[in-house]
């Protein structure tokens, strides 16, 4: 395998996996419709030859079926993704999750290539057998509740993948990844540690959702893409689910006050009702926790970097981001 197509490749994920890729000698070409995606995030790979981005949309049936036939390996990660946006437009989260999966897969199929899909740990839902294992149940709630329509886009990738792969022999791998946390990630779209640590450096009130007893456990993008690549690397992985996460639950509440701490903000925490941010009838997931036995087992998944580490990386990320906006300040 030398040549990988990264979907999503403009995203927080998809450029540090073009990174190891192009560090590692490969040639990587990205697809991204910068809907979430960013130009600074792909701004080194942009200067080495072995990369070409492309911009559009993976439902483009035509452009998708080009750029898989030239690849050796398909890495797709291209999704509306961020509850903010989930919540605003559950539609184009179906339609851009759901179909956009679907051309990307039956491209792999035809032209028999191996695909990982990147699924989430949103589709443990409501259930409440912690830590989450791939075999258990499914468990999300009510149609009626805008958030549940980025889950059900998402099992239904997975049925579809699992599907092609069983009646078409597609080689293909789910993976599910839980709360991924690094450089680049944007606080936009909810996602809670950018956004906690850019109100920490400007000395403005933390804004913890709830009562901030509610745990999610953060693992390094940086070990998640290694792991992304392994996993393509082991046939033993093909018609699997697995999830990728780092076990170590922490409660938002505390993850507030190491992130106060860390970057010695002078910050104070304030609290913000569900209803109030992302609207009536909202449902959170209160505990999600990942088994990653089956990652240990395939490919020695053992994830460790700390989150003190990561806090420290998001920081200087986004103080060199606002150095490089406004020189001098
Ligand atoms: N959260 C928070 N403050 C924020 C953004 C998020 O307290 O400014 C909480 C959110 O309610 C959730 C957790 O942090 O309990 C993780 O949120 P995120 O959107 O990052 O991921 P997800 O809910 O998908 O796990």
């Amino acid at each position: 395998m030398s040549k990988i197509f990264i979907t999503g490749g403009a995203g927080f994920i998809g450029s540090h996996l073009t990174d190891l890729y192009l560090t590692n000698g490969y040639e990587v070409v990205a697809l991204d419709d910068f809907s979430t995606g960013r130009e600074s995030n792909i701004a080194g790979a942009m200067k080495n030859p072995r990369y070409r981005m492309i911009r559009g949309d993976v439902r483009d049936e035509a452009l998708v079926e080009s750029l898989v036939s030239e690849c050796d390996l398909v890495m797709h990660l291209a999704a509306r993704i961020g509850l903010q946006v989930v919540i605003e437009s559950p539609l184009e989260t179906l339609r851009s999750n759901g179909r956009g999966t679907e051309v990307v897969l039956q491209s792999a199929a035809a032209n028999k290539k191996r695909i990982i899909i990147a699924s989430t740990s949103e589709v443990y839902g409501l259930s409440t057998k912690i830590p989450s294992s791939e075999s258990g149940p499914v468990a999300f709630g009510s149609p009626a509740v805008g958030r549940w329509s980025y889950a059900c886009s998402k099992v239904y990738d997975e049925f579809l993948a699992l599907a092609l792969f069983r009646e078409g022999g597609l080689p293909a791998t789910v993976v599910r990844l839980f709360n991924t946390v690094g450089a680049r990630q944007s606080g936009r779209y909810g996602m809670v540690l950018p956004r906690l640590v850019g109100q920490a450096l400007s000395n403005e009130p933390l804004t913890v959702y709830g009562d901030g007893t509610q745990t999610r456990c953060f693992c390094s993008v940086h070990e998640v893409v290694h792991a992304l690549r392994a996993l393509a690397e082991n046939p033993a992985s093909i018609g699997e689910v697995i999830n990728l996460g780092n076990p170590q639950e922490i409660r938002i509440i505390d993850l507030a006050k190491r992130v106060i701490e860390v970057t010695q903000s002078k910050s104070t925490i304030t609290y913000r009702e569900f209803a109030q941010v992302y609207g009536e009838g909202f449902e959170e997931i209160m505990r999600r926790v990942p088994d990653i036995a089956k990652a240990k087992r395939l490919i020695g998944f053992d994830p460790r970097r700390s989150l003190d580490d990561t806090i420290r990386e998001v920081a200087e990320q986004q103080q060199g981001a606002a150095s490089a906006v406004s020189p001098g300040r």
